[in-house]
Formats: C-alpha cells, structure tokens, sequence
C-alpha cells in the first residue's frame, strides 16, 4: 500500500471508502445528537446507536468503540491466552495491518490459512490446524472478515460461513467475523446481517468505511462478552464522555446509508468493466461482488505504485497499490457513475501513454 497522503490536488479518490466526509444531512444529525458521559452510559445518543446495532446484528448486547481495530483486538483479546493461535486468511485485515496489535496486547499470534480471495474452506482450514498437544499452541479462535478487503470485497456465503464456524466449534475454538464492511455483503446477497452474525462469538462493523460516517465501530456478542470488552475499552483508553456526537453520525448511517450500498458496488462493477477492456489490466469484472476492485497489471512497463503515483499527478485520480502489480480501488458515496468513467479513460489513457514512450524515456 502507498502511504496516504498526495501533494497534487485529488479530484476522484477512489484509494479507499474511508475517506468519504459527513454530508450536511449527517452533521445537523451530529449538531442535533443529545449527549452525556458515556463511561457512565448516559450518553442517550450512543446508547441509541448501540441498541439498533444489537437490533441489526441479532446479538445480546453491543458496545461503541473508537475503531474497527479496537474491535478486532478487543476480541482476540477475549478469546485469547499468551501464546495461543488467532486462525485467519493470509490476506486479513487483521493480520496484514494489525499485525503488532494480537502479538502485544494479547500475547498471541495469527496463524494464516490458504484462502481464495480471502474465503476457506473447511479443507483449508483443517490443513492450517495444528494438532492438540503440549508443543503445539491452542487454536483459540477463528477470524473471518465478511467481505473479505484484501480478497477483492469477495462475500461469504452463509453456508461458507456455516461450515467453517461449525467446524471450530466441534474443536472448541471461539470464532470472530471482522465485518467492517458487512453491510456491503448483506446488500450483495441478499441475506440478513442477523443470519451472518449469528454463527459467531463476537461480530463487529465499522461505521466509518463506506457508511459515510466519521469515526467509529461497534462490537457486538452476548452480554458477558461485551461485560469483558468494557474493561479492556476502560482499560486501554477508549472510553468516552460526550461520544453521541460522532456516534449519532452512525445512526444516521444506519438509518440513511444502507441501501445506497448497491449503488457503490454497481459503480465498482462498471469501474471492473470499463477496466477489463484494456489489453494490460487482467479483471474479471463477474468476480466483483461489492465495492472494492482489485485489479492486476499485466506486461506492465511499470510497477502499480508508479502508476497511482502519475495518475494522481496527471488527472487528480487516486487509487492504491497494493502489491508490484496490483492495485485497489474502491467506490463509495462521493464518487458517482460519471467520476467511474472519468478515472477509468486516466488510468487506461496512462497505460496507453506509457506504453507508447521509448524506453529511455521511462525515467520514473
Ligand atoms: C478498515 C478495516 C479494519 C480496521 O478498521 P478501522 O476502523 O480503520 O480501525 C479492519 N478490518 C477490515 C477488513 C477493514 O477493512
């Protein structure tokens, strides 16, 4: 991945959905929340937010965290010992961009299994479990990130889901869903957030990616769970005192920004298609399912972080590389169907220049 951060003007930023900014309609939400002292749960506005994620999710009780992160090494912490194994794709979240957060706080460490775009089967899983006993370390919970980022926003299917939860629950293994853009596969597939998140221990989503909302996530598992969460919030700083600012930021994105998720992966799909024509970029725009396109160069005379650098400079279009090849883009509520079409001619407009240039003139 770049880092974050361009000195040319950005026009479309397509680099993540994190980046949206609070619509006028989400900041009179945020003027207008009611606040108190959350420590105390008396902030009526993240108490709200909290209930009608319990209520989506279907679980016992929830808890409002600063950041999807938070969320995830909050729960390895609870389902975890010094020394045991977190199982998780070798592409998640989680192990890929919190890779100190298991280690130092938990003391455990991420065992990764084989995934195709960050979805395993039962075989795969099975063949990253180590057996029982003294050398080997326990394997205390199973991750799942639904959709899966590093995959290409690939979604789980419930039976997916089904058997690999299953699965660790027949070798007493606790089982976690990252579900930062979960909302997205409910939109995708069509099944209910209540059916996903149902099979797990802990569940959590994030509203601050392509709900539009500022800052935050929330965790969510049965009452004793969230009980243990409290104290590591208190613990490691993440309680809050007036927080229904930004936390009826969220509830307005529940309320609001649910639907319009189709819209995004329609324009990730369209962005997939209009790509896919282009003799050096390899993606299939069928395997796009919600709004994340990750797409490969082929014979490429440059690297993808080259591309993303000139592209931002010659047309203001961002993207991100995510690997010599590759690159990600990802479609949210400030980018509309026209900024899809105007940054894929840049990208397939660069390619054709650079690859027009003598090789001496190459010289970046
Ligand atoms: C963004 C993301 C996270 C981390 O969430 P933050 O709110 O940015 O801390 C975790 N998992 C996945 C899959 C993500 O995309």
């Amino acid at each position: 991945m770049i880092p974050v951060g361009s000195s040319y003007p950005i026009r479309i930023d397509l680099f993540s959905d994190t980046i949206t900014r609070p619509t006028k309609a989400m900041r009179q939400a945020m003027a207008n929340a009611e606040v108190g002292d959350e420590q105390k749960g008396e902030d009526p506005s993240t108490n709200e937010l909290v209930a009608l994620t319990r209520e989506l999710l279907g679980k016992e009780e929830a808890v409002f965290l600063p950041s999807g992160t938070m969320c995830n090494q909050i729960a390895y912490a609870l389902h975890c010992r010094p020394g045991d194994a977190i199982l998780v794709d070798e592409t998640a979240h989680s192990l890929c961009h919190e890779e100190t957060g298991a280690p130092a706080l938990a003391g455990a460490f991420y065992r990764p299994i084989k995934a195709d775009h960050g979805v395993f089967s039962v075989a795969q899983l099975e063949a990253a479990l180590r057996p029982e006993g003294r050398s080997f370390a326990r394997n205390a919970v199973l991750s799942i990130e639904q959709p899966s980022n590093l995959g290409g926003g690939t979604c789980w299917s419930l039976e997916g889901i089904t058997s690999v939860t299953n699965m660790a629950r027949s070798h007493q293994i606790k089982t976690h869903m990252d579900g930062a853009r979960m909302l997205n596969a409910v939109v995708a597939t069509g099944v209910s957030a209540r059916d996903f998140c149902a099979p797990f221990d802990s569940v959590w989503l994030d509203l601050s990616k392509g709900l539009g909302a500022p800052i935050g996530a929330v965790l969510a598992g049965d009452a004793d769970f969230i009980n243990e969460a409290w104290r590591l919030k208190q613990r490691w700083g993440g309680s809050m005192r007036q927080s229904g600012i930004v936390a009826a930021a969220g509830t307005f994105a529940l309320r609001n920004n649910v639907d319009r998720l189709a819209d995004d992966h329609g324009n990730a799909r369209l962005l997939a298609e209009l790509l896919s024509v282009h003799p050096q970029i390899s993606i299939d725009p069928l395997t796009v399912q919600t709004n994340i396109v990750l797409f490969d160069l082929v014979d490429s005379p440059v690297t993808a972080a080259v591309l993303v650098d000139r592209l931002i400079q010659k047309s203001g279009v961002r993207m991100g590389a995510f690997g010599p090849s590759t690159i990600r883009a990802v479609t949210h509520l400030d980018v509309d169907s026209g900024d899809i079409r105007i940054a894929a001619d840049a990208i397939r407009a660069l390619l054709d220049e650079i690859h027009s240039m003598p090789t001496s003139q190459r010289s970046f």
